[in-house]
């Protein structure tokens, strides 16, 4: 079994996480991380996150970073929204994601249940599934345009709830064009994408994001792997690690890459 060495792609009590930073740091110590990254959200409920809350963070972050320098690494990072507009500076690494669409007038998040995408296809396009999924592929090829990312987020959220109901065809090239051409146009502006478990830890996906032939375009593309749970409980900080392992080395994968002081390193999977 490999030994889940890092988690970039974490939530507190800052955000929509169950445990504090402290909780969280001690969970990674107990399961023997080399270090552990935070990821709070940036835009949240359709609002950025109050300067103060984010202020906050960071230095809370920053007295752990020294209170357990001997223990593990410590990193700051946020998970930024496309639309969010606040100052990005500070941070030890930004993840990219897509959570909303802009829609109508307004952003409409489509992560939190299958009945909202239902509503979503319904009220927005026409009962067109596929139309939805190409939606979501060109707000997140869009991505460089509002900040500068290391890594992409769950490159495949639009497929989160589609386990149990199959909003449009995953199968089909149709579909997975406009995955891919996302990641023609994202390659060479964010360098890394994540193999994220937390939908299987939430069981809402049976496997790791991105899809397979998802995985094999972006080993195409040059994107470096990295390794995350995407977690919400210190109790899933290493879930489904091996999973993740596997599948990446199924798709041609040699290495992923850790985040230390010196940066981003490539490390053999
Ligand atoms: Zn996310
Ligand atoms: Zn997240």
């Amino acid at each position: 079994m490999a030994k889940c060495l890092q988690n970039l792609h974490t939530h507190s009590t800052y955000c929509d996480g169950k445990d504090t930073i402290e909780e969280m740091i001690l969970a990674a110590c107990e399961k023997g991380l080399r270090s552990i990254g935070f990821s709070s959200h940036a835009f949240w409920k359709g609002l950025p996150v109050p300067k103060q809350v984010i202020d906050n963070y960071k230095y809370e972050i920053a007295e752990f970073k020294k209170k357990f320098a001997d223990k593990i690494e410590v990193f700051c990072g946020l998970e930024c929204e496309m639309h969010g507009d606040m100052d990005l500076c500070g941070f030890d690494y930004l993840i990219g994601a897509v959570h909303y669409l802009p829609l109508g007038n307004e952003f409409v998040c489509f992560d939190w249940s299958a009945q909202d995408v239902q509503t979503i296809i319904q009220q927005y396009f026409g009962g067109d599934g596929m139309a939805y999924a190409k939606a979501y592929y060109q707000q997140l090829a869009q991505l460089p345009q509002h900040g500068s990312f290391d890594i992409i987020a769950h490159f495949d959220l639009i497929t989160k709830h589609c386990e149990k109901v199959q909003f449009f065809d995953r199968s089909s090239k149709e579909y997975q064009w406009a995955a891919i051409e996302a990641a023609e146009q994202l390659a060479g502006k964010i360098p890394y994408f994540e193999v994220n478990t937390g939908a299987m830890a939430r069981g809402y996906r049976t496997s790791p994001y991105p899809d397979m032939f998802l995985l094999k375009e972006l080993k195409r593309l040059g994107f470096g792997a990295i390794i995350s749970t995407d977690c919400h409980d210190s109790r899933f900080l290493d879930y489904g690690y091996q999973d993740a392992v596997e599948v990446l080395r199924e798709c041609g994968f040699k290495e992923q890459f850790i985040l230390t002081k010196d940066g981003f390193i490539p490390t053999e999977l």
